[in-house]
């Protein structure tokens, strides 16, 4: 009986014994499992907003790396495209300016929002504004796409919002429209949640012409707001810009777009706007 009892004091023990080894193990790889993935590392910005606006599908195209770097540290980016890009032709492909180039567009839009995860709202606005209808075609156009842009604004209530600047970075019309409209949102009311709005814009050395350092070119002196991406974030922007298939050259390879977008550093320049802090009596203070 005292050898029985012996024994199985024994096994009891081997066993208490293995079984606090293998808990110890299983902490220690439940631990470096996390450590090893994206549960355990930090997400900067949980919890931030960020509301890009910009005028066409493939416009995002100037900032998206960032766009997709801020969504791998956890912010909600939004991003809007205003209008339909029905007049998007181009000498790579032969689609014809109208309705099905519209279908075609929003689909490619979609999908590229999807590679970036950023949530999508694709609206309505005829490509140009109906520019060519003069003022009385345009000026409702313009009028309505203010009052939307405030609804999505007030609805989003985001931290940051990123828009074109008054180059609109190829001084396209539209471009520049779209981000005076959002400025003009930006501007209308003291929101209630603060709000930052930042402008892309391109830094003059970086542009050989002398017409368009002119035209879309910013001195480095307003284009304080550099954001460094990384090469994960590159490939997404790239996975991304193949989705506007209708737009794109179709002999570029990934080696020519990373060239292209990285040949002035892997950086995204924004020009944050700034108002006054101050009351004032005069021009000169
Ligand atoms: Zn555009």
């Amino acid at each position: 009986m005292l050898i029985l009892n012996k024994t199985i004091m024994k096994i009891f023990k081997y066993s208490y014994r293995t079984n606090i080894r293998a808990l110890f193990l299983c902490t220690i790889s439940f631990i470096s499992l996390f450590q090893t993935t994206e549960i355990w590392s930090q997400k900067p910005y949980e919890g931030k907003v960020i509301l890009a606006v910009f005028a066409h599908p493939d416009d995002e195209s100037t900032v998206s790396p960032i766009l997709a770097k801020y969504v791998r540290e956890g912010a909600k980016v939004h991003l809007v495209i205003v209008t339909d890009g029905r007049y998007g032709t181009n000498d790579y492909h032969d689609h014809e300016a109208g309705e099905t180039l519209v279908a075609t567009r929003k689909e490619e839009m979609k999908c590229a929002a999807e590679k970036l995860g950023v949530v999508l709202t694709h609206l309505d606005y005829h490509d140009q504004l109906r520019a060519g209808e003069g003022y009385d075609g345009h000026m409702p156009q313009a009028w309505e796409m203010i009052k939307e842009l405030y609804g999505i604004i007030d609805k989003v209530q985001p931290d940051v919002l990123i828009t074109w600047g008054p180059d609109g970075g190829t001084t396209h019309m539209d471009h520049r429209l779209v981000g005076a409209s959002v400025t003009q949102v930006f501007l209308s009311k003291d929101w209630d949640k603060p709000m930052s709005l930042f402008f892309y814009g391109t830094p003059s050395e970086n542009i050989d012409n002398a017409e368009n350092k002119i035209l879309r070119g910013q001195s480095s002196t307003y284009l304080r707001t550099k954001i460094s991406y990384s090469q994960e974030d590159l490939e997404k922007a790239y996975s991304s810009i193949q989705c506007h298939y209708s737009q794109m050259n179709p002999d570029m390879t990934q080696e020519d777009y990373e060239k292209g977008k990285t040949s002035n550093g892997m950086f995204v320049y924004l020009r944050k706007f700034e108002g006054p802090t101050k009351d004032s009596n005069s021009v000169f203070e």
